[in-house]
């Protein structure tokens, strides 16, 4: 199954557990709340470029585009697979 697919079913789910069951099942629609933020790290994401970042150690940076930590930008061997450091993020280098 594919991410988006996967992420519209759970938000059916969030959506009818909100609408009539709120009270009855909040920690329900927590986990898939949860669920769907943990898949959408899972679809690669274009790093923004990061101008603030120091080149005093690394040749160029990158910013995350979830939580906009700055991290170094990898080498080709690295490009296929490469998460943010600090959220998780997968990340697609382009
Ligand atoms: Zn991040």
């Amino acid at each position: 199954m594919k991410p988006d697919k996967a992420i519209k079913e759970l938000q059916e789910r969030i959506d009818i557990a909100k609408k009539h069951y709120a009270e009855e099942v909040p920690e329900y629609i927590e986990a898939l709340e949860y669920a769907v933020r943990l898949i959408r790290k899972q679809k690669p994401m274009l790093p923004r470029p990061d101008d603030n970042g120091s080149a005093e150690y690394y040749e160029s940076w990158i910013e995350c585009p979830v939580c906009s930590e700055a991290i170094p930008e990898y080498t080709e061997e690295h490009e296929t697979e490469c998460y943010c450091l600090y959220c998780g993020q997968k990340l697609n280098w382009g």
